[in-house]
């Protein structure tokens, strides 16, 4: 005979309203879309009792409470597993998720990293490696980066990297959109890769990138690979330019291999390159 307890049934999240399949057995539960615990069939109706007592509305202390959890509620995202890479929605207010495909645990907190730091991070959330912050961290993958203290180690962010310190950066930087800001100036020493690039401020290194933008007073050194670059008047660029059709999968982005350079090579135009741009 099946025992009745391990039946699973639809509990949905109080906080949330995800519902996902739980034992009727089960006294607690951790809600896969916020992580939140919560008694999936509590508080059940007592049928001995007569006369039931009103359970107390749901605490709300303030209309800015109410008005927090809701902007909370409202900026779900859509994620991807580390994994298997299957998406799944999940709320604001989540800081940890499983895989429903998988089952594999992600991590969607933020990081904020004020002093030394050398565990490696892999989260959907966000990292801000503060001025006095030091990741030594060797991975760090993230959603987006303000980087303004000491980067050492290496940092993927699948969004946007901003980059607002100066001095050398010794680990390799790749995400879809860069953004060099402008008090920015920095010395990569490894390649730097990125769908979009954006310089405001100086900038020398290596980059690979379907489009590199120097902004006016903006400075870069070092060779470049991309499918367009736009200096802008009154910025600087001065480095090899290969101009070639890159494609940059996820995957490149996060092994930094070395760019199909037979290709790239051929549809190079004759004379681009050693040219230094002083686009004034
Ligand atoms: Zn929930
Ligand atoms: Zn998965």
């Amino acid at each position: 005979m099946a025992n009745p307890s391990l039946a699973k049934v639809n509990a949905e999240c109080p906080h949330c309203g995800f519902k996902q399949k739980e034992y009727v057995a089960a006294k607690s539960s951790i809600c896969r879309q916020c992580g939140r615990s919560f008694s999936p069939f509590a508080p059940k109706p007592d049928l001995k009792l007569r006369t039931r007592e009103e359970a107390p509305p749901p605490e709300r202390h303030s209309i800015f409470g109410r008005f927090e959890d809701f902007w909370k509620r409202q900026r779900s995202s859509i994620i991807e597993c580390f994994e298997c890479n299957r998406k799944q929605q999940v709320c604001g207010a989540a800081t940890s998720t499983i895989c429903p495909g998988c089952s594999a645990h992600i991590d969607l907190r933020d990081y904020k990293i004020t002093s030394g730091f050398s565990r490696s991070i892999r989260t959907r959330g966000n990292v801000h490696l503060t001025g006095k912050g030091d990741l030594g961290s060797s991975s760090v993958v993230c959603r987006s980066a303000l980087v303004e203290g000491r980067l050492r180690g290496n940092l993927h962010c699948d969004d946007t990297v901003t980059i607002h310190c100066s001095g050398k950066i010794l680990g390799r930087i790749s995400a879809r959109h860069i953004i060099i800001d402008r008090k920015a100036d920095i010395h990569c020493f490894c390649r730097v890769r990125a769908q979009s690039i954006e310089i405001k401020g100086r900038m020398s290194g290596e980059i690979i990138a379907q489009m590199v933008t120097v902004q006016k007073k903006a400075s870069l050194q070092g060779d470049v690979t991309a499918k367009a670059i736009t200096v802008e008047k009154g910025g600087m660029f001065s480095g090899q330019l290969v101009i070639g059709q890159i494609s940059i999968t996820q995957g490149e982005l996060l092994e930094d291999q070395e760019p199909a350079g037979t290709n790239i090579l051929e549809s190079h135009f004759p004379g681009a390159a050693p040219r230094p741009l002083p686009a004034t």
